[in-house]
């Protein structure tokens, strides 16, 4: 992923493709051109490295001339008007082929064929490197086509967005689609897993639990779960970075969630913050830390009722319930604070049915 001002690009077109691809174009070309001398003519800006690699290719004499085409405000009445800067030269008894670097509605191809017939060029064709047939408006011939592509906008190679990207050698995407990341935070007893549950069906999104995610690594034995073993193993805390590493691995293995929610981590200001570095490399951001608020007798008496019938021996001990809530309460207060500072906290009513507390979380969700 890469970032041109204030949007990012996911890879799409690699350099070799486009190599091979211009290679193809220039051997169609050759072949119709025969013994000829054609005239090549480059739309700047975009064409140049089109320009220099289709000729790079080709496997004859050729000659070359570039034309600006420069779209203007006119006065109010005329509109948008194009306006020709260069072809200089007589071809009228010459073979001429235009090179584009794209051809999305086509309206700047119409004025090209306009300007090629005002100057009596009676034997030309277009060749354009990428062409968008669900953008294209128009009925003109277009005769080489490097690659169709969707009605995306694309950088690199020689195109741009508001001048950058024309210097990158592959190509690449425009990403549109935003991911919500969730940090959700409940003291034990609060229902987050049953909530967490609600909101990944409803959004889409993938539920990350970091403990989960420890317990899959180290029972599959990855690289990431024997070197977290073997800390664990010693008795010693896993360092942020391999944590982190396990959760970009999740990250990375869904590339089409709508975003995340992120449970048991993080837990300290440091791990906020490399959590904030994972996502902005990925061109997004933790959106909001949702944390449930439930009474401490609430969850007492909710914990105390479990243990009845859980069997598990933390749920059935009051003093012990209560220094877990105290645990929670202490280990979130900075992470509170860090997302505070940032205007990110949100803190949700966890008291009510299923229902009622997903609709409060749902209402949160939806104000992002
Ligand atoms: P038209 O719509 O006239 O066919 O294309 C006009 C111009 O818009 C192209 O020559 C090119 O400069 C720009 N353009 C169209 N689609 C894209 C795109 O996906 N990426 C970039 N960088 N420019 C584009």
């Amino acid at each position: 992923m890469i970032q041109l001002h204030d949007k990012y690009f996911t890879p799409y077109i690699k350099a070799d493709s486009i190599d091979s691809t211009i290679k193809k174009m220039a051997a169609e070309i050759k072949a119709d051109c025969g013994d000829e001398v054609p005239v090549f003519i480059g739309v700047l800006n975009g064409a140049f490295r089109f320009v220099a690699d289709l000729m790079k290719h080709y496997n004859g004499d050729c000659e070359v001339q570039f034309i600006k085409m420069q779209s203007y405000e006119g006065t109010a009445s005329k509109g948008t008007v194009l306006q020709q800067i260069g072809l200089n030269q007589d071809l009228s008894q010459r073979k001429v082929v235009i090179l584009e670097d794209i051809i999305d509605t086509g309206n700047t191809l119409t004025e090209i064929y306009k300007l090629l017939e005002n100057q009596g060029v009676d034997d030309f064709k277009i060749a354009s490197l990428f062409f968008k047939p669900t953008a294209y408006t128009k009925e003109h011939s277009i005769h080489y086509i490097g690659f169709e592509i969707p009605d995306r906008f694309i950088v690199g190679y020689g195109l741009d967005y508001d001048g950058l990207g024309r210097n990158l050698s592959d190509i690449y995407q425009l990403k549109t689609t935003y991911m919500t990341n969730l940090v959700l935070f409940g003291p034990p007893g609060a229902g987050k897993g049953t909530q967490a549950d609600v909101l990944k069906e409803k959004y889409n999104l993938v539920h990350i639990s970091t403990g989960d995610v420890f317990r899959y690594n180290i029972k599959n034995k990855t690289d990431l779960g024997t070197l977290a073993k073997s800390y664990i193993d010693k008795g010693h805390l896993v360092p942020d970075e391999v944590t982190i590493k396990m959760l970009n691995a999740e990250v990375e293995k869904n590339p089409d969630a709508n975003g995340f929610i992120f449970d048991g981590f993080p837990r300290t200001e440091a791990q906020a913050e490399s959590l904030d570095r994972l996502l902005t490399e990925k061109g997004s951001q933790v959106n909001a830390m949702i944390a449930l608020e439930v009474d401490d007798e609430i969850l007492v008496s909710r914990l105390m009722e479990r243990g009845k019938t859980s069997g598990r021996p933390d749920d059935a001990n009051e003093s012990v319930i209560r220094d877990r809530i105290a645990v929670y309460y202490k280990q979130t207060a900075v992470l509170k604070n860090y997302y505070q500072k940032q205007e990110k906290f949100i803190g949700v009513d966890g008291v009510g049915s299923i229902e009622e507390i997903s609709i409060r979380l749902s209402e949160a969700i939806d104000s992002l």
